[in-house]
């Protein structure tokens, strides 16, 4: 058999075929650094919700009928109301959510949030996280019962994590106790919130809302010792990439949130990175 001839294009072929390879390698290996899972400057905003009612009684309060127009906005703009731990998820390495997107939280367990968010979030069938501290549920009277929280997480829309124990304000109590007792104060504010909605609800715990917003490092080791994997403060910015998921931002919603002043905010706090300002 004649061996084959020897091309002289088929060297320049190889060289040709090894400079497409590297070519491509490159510009794979530059694409989660320049657009990751192309969410390259996402940025979602937590909104945080307190009380509701037909008028304003004091500044953590908005209108039963302002909340509506809200989810009616944000229904017909398009707007992605996702559930909060789609926004850990994606802090956490995760698939990030779409562009466009917001989620929805409310702390401190008040009567409200039963007589008047439940019906509106069923109507729009918007996901939810409540944070709620235990000591308050059925005993305070300006609080939810544990049988309403039941009946919220049965709508599956709801749901339901911790704002420690009993709403402590860690700068004080730093001052009040000595710092072994300190710790130990801690540690029952956050273990014993989990428990107990564990317990009562039958819920897997993992997520807190900071008391009064605040926190520190030694706190956040000791969340996370307790068993946390996401807390949430009340800084005014949205969730972007490397944001600390231990100390995730939210906007407090109050009373001033109404029409073209909540449509302005959204359409900042949603728009990318890239093209703020
Ligand atoms: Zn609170």
């Amino acid at each position: 058999m004649r061996p084959l001839p020897r091309s002289p294009f088929l060297g320049l072929i190889c060289v040709l075929l090894l400079a497409i390879i590297s070519v491509a390698g490159a510009s794979f290996a530059l694409e989660p650094g320049a657009n990751l899972n192309g969410a390259a400057g996402l940025r979602v905003p937590i909104l945080v919700y307190h009380r509701f009612g037909p008028t304003v009684a004091d500044a953590m309060t908005v209108r039963t009928e302002d909340f509506a127009a809200q989810l009616k906005y944000l229904h017909e703009r398009g707007y992605h109301v996702v559930p909060l731990r789609e926004v850990v998820a994606w802090m956490r390495g995760g698939t990030p959510p779409p562009r466009d997107s917001i989620a929805i939280t409310a702390d401190d367990g008040h009567k409200t949030v039963f007589t008047d968010m439940l019906p509106l979030v069923e109507r729009y069938r918007v996901p939810v996280t409540l944070f709620i501290y235990p000591s308050a549920i059925s005993n305070a009277s300006y609080a939810m019962t544990w049988e309403e929280l039941r009946r919220l997480k049965a709508t599956g829309l709801f749901d339901i994590q911790s704002h420690t124990f009993w709403h402590p304000n860690f700068k004080v109590e730093k001052r009040r106790l000595s710092p072994a007792q300190y710790e130990e104060f801690v540690r029952m504010q956050l273990s014993r919130s989990r428990q107990v909605l564990d317990a009562r609800l039958g819920l897997n715990v993992d997520m807190l809302a900071w008391p009064f917003g605040i926190y520190d490092d030694e706190l956040i080791r000791m969340a996370r010792a307790a068993g946390y994997v996401a807390g949430f403060t009340l800084k005014r910015a949205s969730v972007s990439a490397g944001d600390d998921v231990m100390a995730l931002p939210r906007y407090l919603m109050t009373d001033e949130m109404r029409g073209s002043a909540f449509a302005k905010f959204i359409a900042r706090a949603t728009a990318p990175a890239s093209v703020r300002n």
